[in-house]
């Protein structure tokens, strides 16, 4: 466990191989890290681009999700790094391929917003540091549109469950959005709760689309 640990916070060695250099070599992103089949959020049925079904739109205000990898054990453990061990440099290795992912049609890129303890713990926001990385790869404007209000435990809950307790969770942050496509950019997607949630609330301030796109999703 500790020599795991080591390696994780090593800033300059793969986590899977240990081989000096980036935190994931190329060899061991190929072999351990699985590309994640894009599907509609909410019923999971296949689509080239990730569109939410005509019949799933009643149930989440998302346009589309864009995912770059099956969450398993590997993609968990960057992810963890990335969270919880301030590696960075996976947002920005991870957030370059899932810019390559996203469809051009978006026009404005934001992120999921922290609660306020936990930006304070960690010093930066997962979600916004990728997101960063998306909007540079794109050449499209990012903003941070949200601002969270509280925050809910969700681990273990229902997915209907979820999507009450995330109501009133978040708020508009201020600025002109109506007429735009924009892109919420987050880690991991679960139950597409919070990501449909942020949805609706800029949906109601006059925002046309809502696509998302996370870094894994299982
Ligand atoms: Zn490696
Ligand atoms: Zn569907």
């Amino acid at each position: 466990m500790l020599s795991l640990i080591s390696k994780i916070i090593a800033p300059h060695s793969c986590i899977f191989c240990n081989t000096e250099g980036r935190t994931v070599c190329d060899g061991c992103f190929s072999q351990h890290i699985t590309p994640r089949t894009q599907a509609c959020v909410w019923c999971n049925r296949l689509d080239d681009t990730g569109r939410t079904c005509r019949s799933c739109r009643r149930h989440t205000p998302l346009l589309r999700l864009t995912t770059l990898l099956r969450l398993d054990e590997a993609s968990e453990r960057l992810i963890y790094a990335l969270k919880y061990h301030g590696n960075r440099e996976i947002a920005a290795l991870l957030g370059r391929r899932l810019a390559q992912e996203i469809p051009d049609d978006v026009e404005l890129i934001t992120f999921v917003p922290s609660d306020g303890p936990a930006l304070r713990r960690r010093g930066y926001n997962q979600a916004e540091l990728i997101a960063r990385t998306v909007s540079d790869e794109l050449g499209v404007p990012i903003r941070p549109t949200l601002l969270r209000l509280r925050h809910t435990p969700q681990v273990g809950q229902s997915r209907q469950r979820r999507i009450e307790q995330t109501k009133g969770n978040f708020m508009i942050g201020g600025g002109a959005l109506a007429g735009r496509r924009i892109c919420i950019i987050d880690d991991v997607v679960t139950t597409g709760a919070t990501l449909g949630e942020c949805a609706r609330v800029l949906r109601a301030a006059g925002v046309r689309s809502v696509s998302a796109a996370t870094l894994a999703r299982k």
